[in-house]
């Protein structure tokens, strides 16, 4: 016994050929990926599934006995009846007690086994939840940058919500589903073999029907897929190549290419479809309740009427052929829900498994070490020396910013204007390291931030962004999430100087909210939520996208005094789009088309064509505010 069984966790690193890219994979790489994705997340429940799946036997084991019971007691009154005697009241009573007592002893184990996969379910959702969140916070690129925020966002809220349906339900569900019926079937043969082969009667034609049905799938839906490419293919050819059609005044002709292969299609999908609905229907009849009576009551009353059998026999497994369908019904509806947490499961471990930013010194581990004494006691700057970017899209280059440099002193705010596309975000969040400069360096009091560690670099910067990017958890979590550590005193701390407290606490719920589940917040809410977080997160930089127009007039002045508060002592770049907030700055950087057009105090800029734009505009705007 010297070989040791390999035994996985849950952050070990799912094997990533079996996973790979989830899209662009044909369904059945699809399907098998997402299998070995499910099973590398279900490790760590294994053991509390099985016991599940074992109490939802021992259930349908249980089940018998009331059939048992039932069938007894029917012998009893019919014995009774047929002498002209009173019923033997001992025997039917003890008879009886065993049918409810089965019968609840059976129900309690079954949700007994639902009880061990819901708390099974609960852990595990705790479990990759918290491993998510671990991973977002230990790198909000890839939170925040635009390409995944949304997987991110829909691993956290829908994947691990899709996981339920198969780890609560499905392995008590489907065992009871299959395990029931067997021990039934198997109890109607033992009454006698005639009325179980008769309870089964039906399903030889059920199973020809569906075989006749599927047996050319396969090939039909290779078709399928060839008729469905040539529709979209010619449609495309269609919607490009419009101008030059219409051009040449031959709409008529490139149009009727498409609507003929969309014509092909359409009847062939309807010579598939017709007999196939045909066909499902007619094989969901013979196993439906009034065949399966007719079958299983017709039958045994010549069986009693031959002598084979009585008549609480027959009503007994005319009753048990009635429950063989469940396991049909209940497997169909598994298999649809095991695909859809296949393609959940497969999604979460991507997210589990996606690659952090490169750098010098990453180091996970020192991650929990940094965080406890992060708190910065001097002011940090930075600074951008020389950067240039090109986003590349289609093969095309957007120069998004050309040779930029700029300064920020520590405890200084720098309001970035420009035109929409002039590079501000680009260029901002590039502090966070959103993108690496093409060309030039980012630097945190004087390092360059390539060389900083993930954890290093997020104690240094935080971020409010115009759109807050709540997520679909408690607010707790929401603030907590750059310090999943944090107490609830700290919590309720910033969360009342981000001016959130009053109204977080007016919640039915309170802190324990669920944002977009219990409740909708407004605009204002969801920013000074975001406020609080980054308020939690205690970076000596910050990076502020101010709202372009105003969300909501009422609470204006708690989020400016929340954002004031923010700002304190700390050397803030933000994205402004009002001049009101530009005033306060100790300098202005004026973009225009990815270079430095002017940077100084308001008073340097103050001939710049753009800020009297801006200066211009809000004059307009806010009027009455003087
Ligand atoms: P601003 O914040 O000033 O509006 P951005 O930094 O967002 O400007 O964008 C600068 C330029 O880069 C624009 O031309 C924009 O179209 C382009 N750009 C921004 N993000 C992307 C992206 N993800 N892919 C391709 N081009 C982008
Ligand atoms: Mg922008």
């Amino acid at each position: 016994m010297t070989t040791d069984t390999q035994s996985h966790t849950a952050t070990e690193p799912v094997d990533e050929s079996a996973i790979g890219e989830s899209t662009d994979m044909d369904p059945a790489a699809k399907r098998k990926a997402g299998k070995a994705a499910l099973n590398e997340l279900l490790k760590p429940v294994k053991g509390m599934l099985t016991l599940g799946r074992a109490l939802a036997v021992v259930s349908s084991v249980i089940a018998i006995a009331p059939y048992i019971a039932l069938t007894r007691i029917g012998e009893l009154l019919l014995a009774a009846y047929r002498a002209g005697a009173p019923v033997d009241s001992a025997a039917l009573r003890s008879n009886v007690t065993l049918l409810v007592a089965a019968f609840v002893t059976q129900l309690t184990v079954y949700f007994v086994a639902l009880g061990v996969t819901h708390f099974a379910d609960l852990r595990l959702v705790t479990h990759l939840r918290k491993q998510i969140l671990q991973r977002v916070s230990s790198a909000p690129l890839a939170w925040f940058s635009e390409s995944t925020s949304g997987s991110i966002r829909k691993a956290v809220q829908d994947d691990t919500k899709t996981l339920h349906t198969l780890i609560a339900h499905a392995p008590v569900e489907t065992t009871a589903a299959i395990a029931t019926p067997l021990v039934l079937v198997i109890y109607a043969f033992t009454i006698d073999w005639r009325l179980g082969l008769l309870s089964l009667a039906t399903y030889p034609i059920y199973a020809y029907l569906q075989y006749m049905m599927m047996a050319d799938m396969g090939e039909k839906t290779a078709e399928m897929d060839t008729k469905l490419g040539e529709v979209s293919a010619t449609g495309v050819e269609f919607a490009e190549g419009i101008e030059v059609v219409k051009g040449f005044g031959r709409t008529g002709k490139a149009h009727s290419r498409y609507a003929e292969a969309a014509e092909r299609f359409a009847e062939f999908y309807w010579d598939w479809c017709g007999p196939l609905l045909k066909g499902s229907s007619l094989s969901m009849a013979v196993i439906s309740v009034p065949i399966l009576l007719f079958v299983n009551l017709g039958g045994g009353a010549l069986m009693i009427a031959a002598g084979w059998v009585s008549v609480p026999q027959v009503l007994t497994c005319s009753l048990i052929a009635l429950v063989v369908p469940m396991v049909i019904e209940v497997l169909g509806m598994t298999a649809w829900a095991y695909q859809l947490a296949g393609n959940s499961a497969l999604r979460i471990v991507e997210i589990l498994t996606t690659e952090q930013l490169a750098t010098s010194s990453a180091d996970q581990s020192e991650d929990a070490a940094i965080w406890a004494h992060r708190r910065y006691t001097e002011p940090v700057g930075a600074s951008f020396e020389n950067v240039s970017y090109a986003y590349v899209s289609d093969g095309t280059r957007i120069e998004a910013l050309k040779n930029v440099s700029l300064e920020l002193p520590p405890e200084s705010i720098t309001a970035l204007i420009g035109a929409s596309g002039s590079g501000k975000s680009t260029l901002a969040t590039m502090l966070a390291r959103f993108r690496d400069p093409d060309a030039g360096r980012v630097l945190i009091d004087g390092k360059d931030i390539r060389q900083m560690s993930e954890a290093e670099l997020y104690r240094s910067v935080a971020f409010v962004l115009q759109d807050a990017q709540l997520m679909r958890m408690s607010i707790r979590d929401n603030i907590a999430l750059a310090r999943p550590d944090a107490s609830d005193e700290e919590i309720r701390a910033v969360a009342d100087s981000a001016n959130i407290l009053a109204d977080i606490e007016a919640l039915p719920k309170g802190f324990d909210t669920v944002v977009g589940d219990d409740t909708d917040l407004s605009g204002g809410q969801k920013q000074r939520i975001a406020i609080a977080r980054a308020l939690l997160a205690d970076t000596p930089l910050l990076i502020l996208d101010e709202a372009t127009a105003s969300t909501d007039p009422d609470c204006e002045a708690e989020i400016q005094a929340a954002l004031n508060r923010l700002v304190l002592g700390r050397t803030v770049l933000v994205i402004a789009h009002h001049a009101e907030s530009v005033i306060g700055a100790d300098q202005i950087c004026v973009l225009s088309s990815g270079r430095v057009d002017a940077v100084g105090t308001v008073a340097e800029v103050s001939d710049n064509a753009y800020w009297q734009r801006l200066l211009r505009d809000s004059g307009e705007e806010g009027q009455n505010n003087g």
